[in-house]
């Protein structure tokens, strides 16, 4: 077992809060290096590194398979990449970065001279010294990304380009892991793998579910099921839908995990819905948090969200991010390294997950079995249960909440809305009340 993974179990074991972001920031660093993309042995690395911190189950779905509008497509594998100039130097070299070829491009070997060359390169002149990061999934092509130094040191010379790759009928690979919980209802947490050295976008989203779930494991038996899915962008969700379409209307809030590791504010960005509980229990959640936010409201484009909530489905997942994609410079280059996140940050981001799972959990709705006027709290020893402390005014005040919304339609977590509470104290008073024979647990039937 390597070091980082020693850290990660024991961090994981002891619960020991302040290496949870380091464990972390090390299991990125550990998976950083791999060449993933959307199909190949770069994803099944990944997976098997994952399947020693949690038991993942891997799934192979052939090349070709018809899934919904789509095929899965062919697999694509790359052994070795490079530009050599006329003394035979290594001007480009894949073993140094895998951005440097563009992903899912067809095997190359020949001699070619810098004209015929630049309609296969890409730059970003505004940033010289970065490598971007490009893909050519369903489109058959060949390509180099570099940085624009580089490019401006290439001259005219007769140049010889290998892209030692192979695309052939294989599979799609995925990974996926169930906690059972007391109910058949689900969570779904999913988070796509298909990018290679970039840590933002997707190394830190792998990091932060794989710990969500190694924490949630380790709790007992939840209320709810959770679903952890670890797959490759659009055509992994697609997959997933189509092979499990008749179980898909068991998930009940699900959240897509991306871009959890910069210093940005956060981001949610609402399910189609718009209203679901996933919803409003990720604003709750961030309102309450001390510190600056946003939210996006539904859009059709972005991550697996876009699949999840296609109409066919209208799946209550929302998605939980910091800076969201496009929306900080070193997105899709080579800067969206391990500097660029933080172990810090992917905690603090735990943190807000794992709130998020404390409210779904714990989110009822009752009833008020005494609701003609106000129950009499001093007679009935309430004060007292509820303590002297600090925050007893703010209890007083959650249980009057309590007590009157407690109709049956609305939840703590609409109560804990009007009231403008934290979803925690609510809870807290809720129990309260119900040890005390004034509320009871509202089940539909
Ligand atoms: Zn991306």
């Amino acid at each position: 077992m390597t070091d980082s993974l020693d850290i990660y179990l024991n961090t994981v074991n002891q619960g020991d809060p302040e290496r949870i972001g380091v464990a972390m920031h090390r299991l990125m660093a550990e998976l950083y290096p791999i060449c993933r993309s959307i199909t190949g042995e770069g994803v099944r690395e990944t997976l098997r590194i994952l399947q020693r911190l949690i038991p993942l189950e891997i799934h192979e779905v052939p090349t070709g398979t018809p899934v919904f509008d789509w095929t899965v497509p062919k697999e694509w594998n790359i052994r070795d990449a490079y530009i050599l100039d006329g003394q035979g130097k290594r001007v480009v070299d894949f073993k140094k970065s895998n951005l440097h070829v563009i992903s899912y491009s067809q095997p190359v070997h020949k001699k070619m001279s810098l004209d015929e060359l630049r309609k296969h390169l890409v730059s970003l002149p505004e940033h010289p010294d970065w490598i971007p990061y490009r893909t050519s999934y369903y489109n058959e092509n060949w390509g180099f990304c570099l940085s624009h130094r580089q490019l401006e040191a290439m001259h005219d010379d007769e140049y010889e380009v290998c892209i030692d790759s192979s695309l052939t009928d294989g599979h799609l690979t995925y990974g996926e892991y169930l906690i059972q919980g007391q109910s058949q209802d689900e969570i779904l947490i999913s988070c796509h793998i298909c990018h290679p050295s970039l840590c933002n976008d997707n190394l830190s989203g792998i990091a932060l579910a794989t710990q969500l779930a190694a924490q949630l494991a380790s709790q007992g038996k939840p209320r709810y099921s959770y679903r952890f899915l670890f797959i490759p962008g659009t055509i992994g969700s697609i997959t997933w839908l189509a092979l499990n379409e008749a179980q898909a209307g068991r998930i009940r809030h699900g959240l897509v995990v991306t871009c959890v590791g910069d210093g940005g504010q956060f981001t949610y960005k609402q399910s189609r819905r718009g209203d679901a509980e996933i919803d409003r229990a990720a604003i709750h959640v961030l309102k309450h948090s001390g510190a600056a936010w946003t939210m996006q409201e539904f859009f059709p484009y972005g991550y697996d969200e876009r699949q999840y909530c296609s109409p066919g489905f209208d799946l209550p997942v929302g998605c939980l991010m910091r800076s969201p994609h496009g929306s900080f410079p070193e997105y899709h280059t080579s800067a969206d390294n391990l500097d660029f996140v933080r172990p810090e940050f992917l905690e603090e981001t735990l943190h807000r997950y794992l709130d998020v799972v404390e409210i779904l959990e714990h989110n009822r709705t009752y009833i008020n079995l005494n609701p003609k006027c106000e129950p009499q709290l001093g007679k009935r020893g309430l004060y007292q249960a509820i303590g002297g402390d600090s925050e007893a005014a703010k209890k007083q005040l959650a249980m009057l909440w309590v007590l009157n919304l407690s109709d049956g339609k609305h939840s703590l977590l609409d109560i804990a809305a009007k009231a403008a509470c934290q979803f925690g104290i609510i809870r807290s008073v809720a129990e309260v009340l119900v040890q005390h024979g004034l509320l009871r647990e509202f089940v539909e039937v």
